[in-house]
């Protein structure tokens, strides 16, 4: 019998494998039957090359229970171990530091383990006895029995086996016994086993017999040894990749399309990503897509691997090439990673192009659900941008769809405006905006559709990418204005005119809750609309921002402001005009001439005064005019509001220009259609 102490070059590496790695404990499981399967492997290998020649019989991992004798048995049907093989590879732990290093990580000390030869050994972290049972594959090999109660020193001896292989045998401790249920047992094998290459038994399949279940002869396998994407995509039909998604992810619906991912240089990498049905319930979850390692399952948060937009995907990616031995921001700046990140990108642009260009039809049939995806893709990796404005489609308010050279070619002779901009305009919401969208129509515009959470980020994004284009929202401004072609035609108004229509309209505007209306006249068509409600882009914009941001509280919080634009080339607003140079001009002259003389005189004494000082007197002067200037306005004022407060056809222009936006609610709406009435009863 052979004593000795175990190589690691800390005083004893168990307490700090227990200490550091509490709270992960059911890794042990993995990491046993992961070298039992690594183990089978080598042996198939051995034998493909020759260097095996017996009969390799059933070769399958079992996990078994003895609850009395209080352990769980991990054994394998693969190379075994000689005492030499014991001494070099469990006895020298070939570590350094680890004390230092496992402090340092203590977070990720999971994933530390396997990586740096600790695998075995997290068996004490449930485990007070471990036992190992082993016989090697090579002729006249003898059984070896390894024990170990966790302190550092062990006993080898000749042992009992007489098949090739290893029995792991742990003694569980008092604080571990969840790990002798068979429930739980299953459970883990069902989470980190389940795509293992070797079949893995744990207990014996179950069937339904007189009201209970009772086992079967057959034994239970936990695993699916091919998973598909360890399969050649020539080798599997759609049905495939649709059966593995829903095994994957059971009850929901089929994704749209996924794509395989392969490669063996400079990297490793396996993988299948599918696009779920997404739609617009926005919530990135973060645990869609699953990382393994070599069909070993590793973790479900896939962070600074893939790229962050990537997160809305779902499947598997395998990697034995993505450090998992280190912290996660070290892991974003790992250039292994980022260049697996940047071959995904590549890899999910292409096949999004592939898709594109072999079905258009397809292709514009699902655009509306992976809309989102590609958007906050742009949106988020300026590589996967570039790539996308290949195969990114824009929607029209009629539901066509276009690329955009394609646009682009649509809308350049009719929407480019004076200063060489081509205006792209768009709805968000095409009902609330029916009017405006059917006034671009009329003037040959096309209006696109971006009705999407992203698409405030996406009008910029657009506007930063394409040349000389500009996104103009089609309720932005009065449809003559949103493309200017030529210089705007002023409005035909005497100022006299333009004061007591901006009072006669402004004063007949309702009240609307956390809205302010401003008043503004523009020489538009005879035909277009007597009065059209605008908002100003980038108001909007910014208000749009605020909702979604916080910290520009101040942008959320401004009420809402609208032009209220009168139209003074419609004959209705002209006969308003009219009727009010008729009823007020000869009352209004006199106080606006009072308030130009009194402001002229105002401006004479103050140009004359010495050094722009004014004498006690001229100051006084200067008081008294103001005050006289003041009056002749409010004496102005009220002399058209209550002229107004008579003019039904402007409270009807303006009701129905608000009617139209949606505006006209409530009291003012009941008004509205009593006043409706009566002007049709006078007619
Ligand atoms: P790793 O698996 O990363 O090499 P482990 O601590 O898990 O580190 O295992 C150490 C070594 O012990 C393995 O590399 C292997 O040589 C040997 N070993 C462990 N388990 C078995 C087994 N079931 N059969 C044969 N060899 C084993
Ligand atoms: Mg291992």
């Amino acid at each position: 019998m052979q004593k000795g102490t175990i190589g690691v070059t800390t005083e004893n590496i168990f307490p700090v494998i227990k200490k550091f790695l509490y709270s992960d404990h059911e890794i042990f499981l993995r990491e046993l039957v992961s070298n039992a399967v690594d183990a089978t492997q080598k042996l198939r290998t051995l034998s493909s090359f020759g260097d095996f020649k017996g009969e390799l019989g059933e070769l399958d991992v079992r996990v078994s229970i003895d609850k009395e004798a209080g352990t769980l048995t991990v054994s394998d049907r693969g190379v075994g171990m000689t005492a030499e093989d014991l001494n070099k590879y469990i006895n020298q732990i070939a570590f350094s530091g680890a004390e230092e290093f496992l402090a340092k990580f203590k977070d990720k000390a999971n994933t530390i383990i396997g990586h740096f030869g600790l695998g075995f050994y997290s068996a004490f972290m449930v485990a007070k006895k471990v036992v190992i049972e082993t016989l090697s594959y090579q002729e006249g090999a003898e059984p070896v029995r390894w024990e170990c109660d966790g302190s550092p020193e062990f006993t080898m001896d000749k042992g009992s086996r007489t098949e090739r292989g290893t029995d792991i045998i742990l003694y569980i401790d008092d604080d571990n016994k969840e790990f002798l249920e068979q429930l739980r047992i299953d459970t883990l094998l069902k989470k980190y086993c389940r795509f293992l290459p070797v079949p893995v038994i744990s207990g014996k399949e179950q069937e339904w017999k007189d009201g209970k279940y009772v086992d079967t002869d057959r034994d239970l396998v936990v695993n699916a040894t091919e998973p598909q994407w360890m399969k050649k995509p020539a080798d599997l039909t759609d049905k495939d990749y649709l059966d593995f998604y829903h095994e994957l992810y059971p009850g929901q619906d089929d994704p749209l399309f996924w794509i395989h991912l392969n490669v063996d240089f400079p990297f490793t990498l396996t993988g299948i990503l599918y696009f779920p049905k997404i739609k617009n319930n926005f919530d990135i979850r973060k645990d869609r897509i699953s990382l393994y390692c070599n069909q070993v399952y590793v973790t479900d948060s896939v962070e600074g691997v893939v790229p962050e937009f990537m997160m809305l995907m779902q499947g598997v990616i395998d990697s034995p090439d993505i450090p998992l031995n280190v912290s996660r921001s070290y892991l974003q700046s790992d250039t292994a990673v980022k260049k697996i990140s940047s071959y995904i990108t590549k890899k999910v642009a292409s096949r999004l192009e592939d898709l594109f260009k072999a079905d258009r039809s397809d292709f514009e049939k699902k655009w509306d659900d992976i809309r989102l995806f590609i958007i906050y893709g742009m949106l988020t990796d300026e590589k996967f941008c570039d790539a996308a404005m290949k195969f990114l489609l824009l929607k029209d308010t009629e539901g066509k769809y276009f690329t955009l050279d394609e646009y682009k070619t649509l809308v350049e002779a009719n929407q480019t405006a004076k200063d060489g901009n081509i205006v792209y305009l768009y709805a968000t919401d095409p009902t609330a905006q029916y009017t405006y969208i059917k006034a671009a129509n009329d003037k040959g515009y096309n209006v696109l559709l971006l009705d999407g959470q992203l698409d405030n980020h996406f009008v910029q994004l657009m506007e930063r990418k394409l040349e000389k284009t500009q996104l103009v929202r089609v309720d932005s401004d009065v449809v003559e204005n949103l493309i200017r072609k030529e210089d705007k035609k002023e409005a035909d108004l005497t100022p006299m005119q333009r004061s007591i229509m901006t009072t006669l309209f402004s004063s007949q505007v309702p009240e609307v809750e956390k809205t302010t209306f401003l008043v503004s006249f523009e020489a538009m068509s005879p035909t277009s609309a007597p009065i059209v409600i605008t908002q100003n882009e980038y108001m909007r914009r910014m208000k749009d921002l605020a909702t979604m941001q916080p910290g520009m509280s101040f942008y959320g919080e401004m009420p809402d402001s609208y032009m209220l634009v009168v139209n003074t080339e419609h004959p209705l607003v002209k006969a308003v005009r009219d009727e009010a140079d008729n009823a007020l001009d000869a009352k209004v002259e006199p106080l606006m001439s009072t308030v130009d003389e009194d402001n002229a005189s105002i401006e004479a004494i103050r140009k004359g005064a010495k050094d722009g000082k004014l004498t006690a007197e001229e100051e006084k002067q200067v008081s008294d005019l103001e005050k006289a200037v003041a009056e002749a306005r409010s004496e102005q004022e009220k002399l058209v509001k209550d002229y107004a407060e008579g003019q039904d056809m402007v409270k009807q222009l303006i009701d129905l220009a608000l009617l139209g936006n949606g505006l006209l609610k409530g009291e003012t709406l009941s008004r509205f259609i009593n006043r409706s009435v009566s002007m049709l009863e006078k007619k």
